[in-house]
């Protein structure tokens, strides 16, 4: 059994347009997946924008009311019911706008309902996405970087308008100037007479008498280009970036590029968020009696002094000297892992040396029984 769209919305079946309306923002703002993530709730916003979609339209809640929720459920199929029902507009002319926060947000909309949202939106360019790689100290300090994509622009030769540069502007003889064709169309709801945008002049009315050689009239052309992206310091693998307008030309809205960072693996550092360890190989006299060493740090080499009688396997840090926080404030330690060497080889003169060193450690000498 189909829900009742009345229930779904918490409205009586004599509501008016206003109390059903007043209830769909209410309850859209309470399931909206960008503020409640759960299954459940994308569930309950699918049901209510369905429900919207249809008691919000009076032709189709007179359907409804005469059919009941499994007469019309059997009648109209989830398309026809969305039909000319964008939620993003709709959310929009409400005053709530999300904007979806991430990528693909239309994708999200898409995906829940299974079919496009975007679909009476008019020429949008799509959104594309690029890699590039940057070494750890460029994502420490951030950098700009050229990177090469494949896409959509507006045509050079005619600036988007698809005329030949120099052709004459007529009126159109599809729609006689008018900019706008009339179709007559059967749909679920009955013979329907709708107005739409003319589709040969695209509701200018008026079109050039020769096309444009270079885009063939489309105003579009595919080309690769050197987009010069700034990639702010903290970023790490993984991290998205968004580029504004640099996707897919499209007369009514422009494409973004989305641009997936790859920091790559360095020689020196690991890296553990916005912490940089480092394994310090030290000789053993040096950890014994303590001294400067220098170490290498993001901002140059910087000199460390070691105490006396320095362990194996102890550690350093350095406060401030790690990779800044992205999209924060701050910025991560160095930690410095000491490894203390053992000369795998001696000449007779440090040999003479050390076992004099041992000589003066008399316990020490019993016990391991050397000499
Ligand atoms: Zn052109
Ligand atoms: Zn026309």
């Amino acid at each position: 059994m189909p829900e009742d769209y009345y229930e779904v919305l918490g409205v009586p079946k004599e509501a008016s347009q206003e109390d059903i309306k007043k209830a769909y923002r209410e309850l859209a703002l309470k399931f909206h997946p960008d503020r409640n993530k759960s299954k459940a709730a994308e569930e309950k916003f699918k049901k209510v924008n369905e429900a919207y979609a249809v008691l919000g339209d009076e032709q189709k809640r007179k359907q409804y009311d005469s059919y009941g929720p499994e007469g019309f459920n059997q009648r109209f199929t989830q398309e026809d019911i969305f039909r000319n029902f964008n939620i993003e507009d709709v959310l929009k002319t409400m005053g709530i706008d999300f904007g979806f926060g991430s990528f693909g947000g239309n994708d999200i909309l898409n995906n829940m309902f299974g079919f496009n949202q975007r679909g009476n939106e008019g020429d949008v360019g799509s959104d594309i996405l690029a890699k590039v790689d940057i070494s750890l100290l460029d994502a420490s300090k951030g950098v700009d970087k050229d990177i090469y994509v494949r896409h959509v622009i507006r045509c050079e030769t005619c600036g988007g308008s698809g005329a030949k540069p120099g052709s004459k502007i007529v009126t159109c003889e599809k729609c006689n100037g008018r900019g706008q064709v009339a179709t007559t169309m059967r749909s679920p709801f009955g013979i329907m007479q709708s107005i739409s945008t003319c589709p040969k002049c695209g509701g200018e009315g008026k079109i050039p008498s020769a096309v444009c050689r270079s885009c063939n009239g489309t105003g579009k052309m595919q080309t690769e280009n050197r987009i010069k992206v700034t990639i702010p310091k903290g970023v790490d693998t993984g991290t998205r970036l968004r580029v504004r307008g640099m996707g897919d030309y499209g007369k009514s809205r422009q494409g973004d590029l989305y641009v997936d960072v790859n920091v790559l693996k360095d020689k020196t550092f690991k890296r553990d968020g916005s912490n940089l360890h480092l394994d310090l190989h030290v000789p053993f006299y040096i950890a014994a009696l303590g001294g400067r060493v220098p170490i290498p740090t993001l901002n140059g080499e910087k000199e460390v002094e070691l105490g006396e009688g320095t362990q194996n396997g102890s550690t350093v840090t350095l406060k401030g000297e790690g990779m800044p926080r992205f999209n924060s404030t701050g910025t991560g330690d160095e930690v410095i892992n000491i490894i203390v060497d053992i000369p795998k080889h001696i000449n007779p003169e440090q040999r003479d040396l050390l076992e004099k060193f041992a000589n003066l450690d008399p316990a020490k000498k019993r016990k391991f029984g050397i000499f």
